[in-house]
């Protein structure tokens, strides 16, 4: 069982579509295992806001609700990591969102003599995610949430491009799949359970 007395590296891709809940339940888990959350979005915000070269090349692709180029997001992703890299281990929380990222964080961790110890799947039906982003774009002042279009192409996005990390991760025997749906504080105990239990 891993514990945050550890010494081994805790690795955990939190996976699910736009509105599932990673960044809520990665902000517990963190917290739980002692553990570095990154979220590929959230640095790209932070990159906008500060009006930074990255910013510049990841805005026109957020702003349509398409995945920002590989090789950008993978040398983010990587200087994230080993900016971290003594650290108990990760929350990726956005990251993979297809094969190739899949493929680049495995060698990413290799260099840190360590992996992806589990994907864990938020699974939410559809018409909930679309509610929930619109009721977040209220709120959260992402434009990419306050436009229906805009979210159902991220949702689209994500089951032509994401969704096949599915069986990458199974074929590992690193899949897990959870409820996404009900309290956060009951999805919160399914995650703890699945880690827990590893
Ligand atoms: P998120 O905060 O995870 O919903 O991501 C918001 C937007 O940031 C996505 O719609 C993409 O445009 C971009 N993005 C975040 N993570 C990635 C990633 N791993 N690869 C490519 N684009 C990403």
């Amino acid at each position: 069982m891993f514990s945050s007395n550890s010494n081994k590296m805790l690795n955990v891709v939190l996976f699910g579509p736009p509105g599932a809940g990673k960044g809520t339940q990665a902000n517990f888990l963190k917290k739980k295992y002692n553990l570095v959350h990154i979220s590929t979005g959230d640095v790209f915000r932070d990159n906008i806001k500060n009006q930074t070269p990255l910013g510049k090349l990841a805005k026109s692709h957020m702003d349509k609700g398409s995945l920002v180029p590989d090789q950008l997001t993978v040398d983010m992703l990587a200087s994230e990591v080993l900016n971290n890299s003594n650290s108990l281990g990760f929350i990726f929380d956005g990251f993979p969102r297809n094969i190739y990222q899949a493929n680049a964080l495995q060698k990413l961790l290799l260099k840190l003599s360590a992996e992806v110890n589990a994907m864990i799947a938020l699974e939410v039906p559809d018409s909930i995610l679309v509610e929930r982003l619109l009721n977040r774009g209220k709120t959260s002042g992402r434009t990419d949430d306050s436009n229906e279009s805009i979210i159902r192409n991220r949702i689209e996005v994500y089951y032509k491009e994401t969704a096949v990390l599915k069986s990458f991760y199974l074929n590992k025997g690193r899949y897990y799949g959870v409820s996404g749906v009900g309290e956060i504080d009951e999805i919160k105990d399914r995650l703890i359970d699945v880690i827990d239990s590893m």
